[in-house]
C-alpha cells in the first residue's frame, strides 16, 4: 500500500494532487440528505415508541445481528482493512467487508477511505474533514465545531480527492464493483431486515416493525456511533499515547464501536490492527480480525508489540 498517512500523500512529478476534486450532484446531494436524516427521525421517533408502542424479540435480535455485520463491515473491513492496511485479506473475506461495510450506510467504500485518509494526513489541522477544533476553543466554537465534526461535515459539497488518496482502492476491480453497488446495497441493508421479520413472524406488521428498527433505527444508531469516533473521541478522554493530534481513549463507547473509540492509541499507531492495546480495553474488531487469522482468512497483521508501544507511549 502506498503512504498515504501524511500530509505529502498523492505527491507526483506533476506535483500535489488537489485535496478536494469537485463538488457533489445535486441528486448525491439529495440522497445523503435523504439517507441520513430519514434514519435520523425513526431514531427520534423511536424513543416515544418504545414506551407506548414496544419491541418485539425479532427484532432486537434482527437489529442486533445486522448492527454487528454493518459496523463490523465498516471498523475491521472500511477502517483496518481498506483505508489503514492493518493486515492482508483472501479475496473472498475482502470482497464480503467491502459489502458489509457498504451496508452501514456511511458511503461506498473509495469515498469513505478517501475522506478518512484525508483525515488521518490532517488531522485537527486545516485540511481535516470533520475536526472539532477549526472554529477556536470559546463554549461557542466548540459546540459549533462538536456539531462539524459529528454529522455537519457530511453535508459538505466538497467531495475529497480519491486519486490523491485511495489511488489503490481506484485500482482494485473488486471494490470498484462493490462501490458501484452502493445504491442496491442501500436498498437491501433496510428492506432484507424487513424481509426477514416478515418470513419470521408471517404478517406485514412484523415485516414493518423488522424494518423500523433493524433497518432505520440501527442504521441511525451505527452512524451516531461511527461519529462520535469524529466527535467526541477528538475532544473527550485520555491521551496515553503521543499523537500529534486531539485524539483520545474515550471508554463508555468501546463496546458500542467495536473497539474505535480507543482513538488516541489509533492516531499515535494507525496501522495497527489492535486500537484498544491496554488491559482491560475491549476490541471486539481486532478479536475478528484474530479469529480471521485463526482461519487462515487474513495474513500480514499488524499487532501491536509491547516495544513500540512503550515508544509511543507518552513520556511523563
Ligand atoms: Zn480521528
Ligand atoms: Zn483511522
Amino acid at each position: 500500500m502506498t503512504s498515504t498517512l501524511d500530509a505529502d500523500a498523492g505527491v507526483d512529478k506533476k506535483g500535489p494532487k488537489p485535496i478536494i476534486e469537485g463538488r457533489r450532484n445535486l441528486a448525491t446531494q439529495i440522497a445523503v440528505y435523504v439517507f441520513i436524516l430519514v434514519p435520523f427521525a425513526a431514531l427520534v421517533a423511536a424513543v416515544p415508541l418504545l414506551w407506548g408502542w414496544g419491541i418485539g424479540w425479532v427484532d432486537v435480535a434482527l437489529a442486533v445481528f445486522f448492527f454487528y455485520w454493518s459496523g463490523l463491515g465498516v471498523t475491521v473491513g472500511y477502517h483496518r482493512l481498506f483505508t489503514h492496511g492493518s493486515f492482508k485479506a483472501k479475496r473472498p473475506l475482502k470482497i464480503v467487508l467491502a459489502v458489509m461495510g457498504s451496508m452501514a450506510v456511511q458511503s461506498p467504500p473509495i469515498t469513505w477511505v478517501a475522506d478518512h485518509r484525508r483525515h488521518h494526513a490532517f488531522s485537527d489541522r486545516e485540511g481535516d474533514p470533520h475536526s472539532p477544533w477549526l472554529y477556536g476553543t470559546s463554549p461557542w466554537a466548540l459546540t459549533k465545531g462538536f456539531w462539524h465534526a459529528h454529522m455537519g461535515w457530511i453535508f459538505d459539497h466538497d467531495t475529497t480527492n480519491k486519486q490523491r488518496f485511495a489511488p489503490d482502492l481506484m485500482a482494485d476491480p473488486d471494490i470498484q464493483r462493490v462501490n458501484k453497488l452502493f445504491p442496491y446495497l442501500t436498498g437491501l441493508t433496510l428492506v432484507l431486515p424487513g424481509v426477514i421479520g416478515g418470513l419470521i413472524s408471517w404478517s406485514w406488521w412484523g415485516a414493518f416493525t423488522a424494518f423500523f428498527w433493524a433497518g432505520l433505527v440501527r442504521v441511525a444508531v451505527l452512524h451516531h456511533v461511527t461519529w462520535s469516533t469524529n466527535s467526541i473521541c477528538h475532544m473527550i478522554g485520555e491521551r496515553p499515547f503521543a499523537s500529534r493530534d486531539k485524539a483520545a481513549n474515550f471508554w463508555p463507547l468501546a463496546i458500542l464501536s467495536f473497539g474505535e473509540s480507543w482513538h488516541n492509541l489509533h492516531h499515535a499507531d494507525p496501522t495497527c490492527a489492535r486500537h484498544g492495546v491496554q488491559r482491560g480495553q475491549i476490541d471486539t474488531s481486532a478479536r475478528l480480525i484474530w479469529i480471521f487469522e485463526k482461519f487462515g482468512w487474513v495474513t500480514d497483521v499488524r499487532w501491536p508489540s509491547e516495544a513500540r508501544l512503550a515508544k509511543l507511549a507518552v513520556t511523563k
